[in-house]
């Protein structure tokens, strides 16, 4: 009731959420009763969970924050929900996204943007700025987001929350309506790194329903995060620091704020060490190449015929006229932009020059990243090169958009995991920053570690 009620008093303005759930309340007596009863519960029953809407659930609508998908419910809900939902945690609503979460704004949305709760003119980041706002407006205290260049570490970045994106294949992709499938990741965001690691518990692990998913058995991130809190893990880390990532982009207050917290990591033992990842700086231009190719195709099914909205033209229109007027009405322009880019870069004659050398700079950035983990434990960046920038700021110009994500997408590219974790405010606009650290694949549970430490 205490979220319903702060729900009703700031998201007039904040608008993190697309829809509220009106089972909240029933579902979270159930678990009262159910705890009355003696019953043995997940420590998270009872907890409510902000869910983004690019994750399909069966008692709420979901839109991905698009047109073409209004009033869209689906027959099943996504296993990270159907796993959140079995240990209790009581789905509070579907919270606002860039269209198909393409964007760093939530600007892009078809529904109106969010607003950061730090700041209302400002962009609460994106694509997944709802589910952040939620968790920062103190809205929702758990919330889950997807990530595919950046889309929960970003957002938690300006909105002063922890974000993480699991390694590749750790958390099901079932349900999670796709992106660009080989990127897409579903992850926590929370206001603590405990709190990211209980979520992260919930929803890890095997998924039969998605064909990459990995078979490993995880560790608890709760206790990676536990373990963190108690204090040494920093002794002796060895903490890499990217030679190539050039000062000028970053905003004075976001690299002071990096490099305080360097300072902090040395002074509680840990070693900072500079390490060379030529291609890092060549993951923007890879990545928007790559994403636009795998959404074309991804976008695809949203033909006028198997999912939400049907435009019928006047007079005798055929399929293809129906198909074609559905999706000049459904989809907003960045979608368009990127459905065109992707499909003239898959297009024949362009597929080498363009697709075919996106992907052999990623297999270059995974190779840097393989090179650097065997002297480092840990890559540390700061979250995103700016604050939050104002609403309006960037719209206009795609490019300056996108080099928002230059920090983030590497670890897609590369499958590996990421964490943003709050790093103080920038003293120069006074906006939250966040740092991020990066481990090898499969080593989420250190960046728990490290987070939690540093925290
Ligand atoms: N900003 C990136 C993009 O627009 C991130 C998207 C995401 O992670 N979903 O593609």
């Amino acid at each position: 009731q205490a979220h319903l009620d702060r729900i009703a008093a700031v998201d007039g303005d904040v608008h993190a959420f697309l829809h509220v759930n009106g089972g909240a309340l029933a579902a979270a007596d159930a678990i009262d009763s159910a705890r009355a009863a003696g019953e043995q519960l997940h420590p998270l029953a009872g907890v409510p969970l902000a869910i983004k809407d690019v994750l399909v659930t069966t008692d709420q609508p979901t839109t991905s924050g698009s047109k073409i998908l209004e009033g869209y419910l689906s027959p099943y809900d996504a296993t990270v929900v159907a796993r959140s939902r079995a240990a209790g945690l009581v789905p509070l609503g579907k919270t606002n996204m860039d269209e198909f979460a393409m964007g760093s704004s939530t600007e892009h949305s078809a529904y109106g943007p969010t607003r950061n709760p730090w700041n209302l003119d400002r962009i609460p980041g994106g694509s997944g700025g709802g589910s952040a706002a939620a968790v920062a407006a103190f809205e929702a205290p758990l919330a889950l987001g997807s990530d595919t260049g950046g889309s929960i570490r970003q957002p938690a970045h300006v909105t002063g929350t922890v974000g993480v994106k699991p390694t590749y294949g750790g958390v099901s992709r079932y349900g999670a309506i796709a992106l660009a499938s080989s990127l897409d990741q579903v992850g926590p965001v929370t206001r603590t790194v405990l709190d990211s690691g209980l979520l992260h518990d919930v929803i890890a692990g095997h998924d039969p329903h998605d064909s990459t998913s990995l078979e490993d058995a995880w560790p608890s991130f709760a206790d990676a995060a536990r373990e963190g809190a108690r204090g040494d893990v920093l002794k002796g880390l060895r903490v890499g620091v990217i030679e190539e990532l050039p000062d000028s982009g970053f905003q004075p207050g976001v690299a002071a704020s990096f490099r305080a917290s360097l300072d902090l990591l040395e002074q509680n033992g840990a070693e900072i060490v500079e390490i060379s990842t030529p291609h890092f700086e060549y993951g923007v231009a890879a990545y928007y190449l790559i994403l636009p190719a795998e959404a074309s195709s991804n976008l695809a099914k949203f033909d006028s015929v198997r999912f939400g909205l049907r435009v019928t033209p006047e007079g005798n229109p055929t399929v293809e006229d129906v198909m074609s007027a559905t999706r000049e009405a459904g989809f907003g322009d960045e979608v368009k932009r990127r459905i065109i880019l992707g499909t003239y870069a898959l297009s024949a004659g362009y597929y080498d020059a363009y697709y075919g050398s996106a992907q052999k700079v990623r297999t270059l950035i995974q190779q840097d990243f393989d090179q650097a983990f065997e002297h480092v434990d840990v890559i540390a960046t700061p979250s995103a090169p700016t604050t939050a920038f104002k609403i309006g700021e960037k719209i206009d110009d795609p490019l300056q958009m996108y080099l928002n994500d230059l920090t983030t997408i590497p670890a897609n590219l590369a499958g590996v995991p990421g964490i943003s974790i709050p790093s103080g405010l920038a003293d120069d606009d006074g906006l939250p920053v966040g740092i991020q650290f990066l481990a090898p694949a499969r080593e989420d549970a250190r960046l728990y570690r490290v987070g939690a430490a540093l925290e």
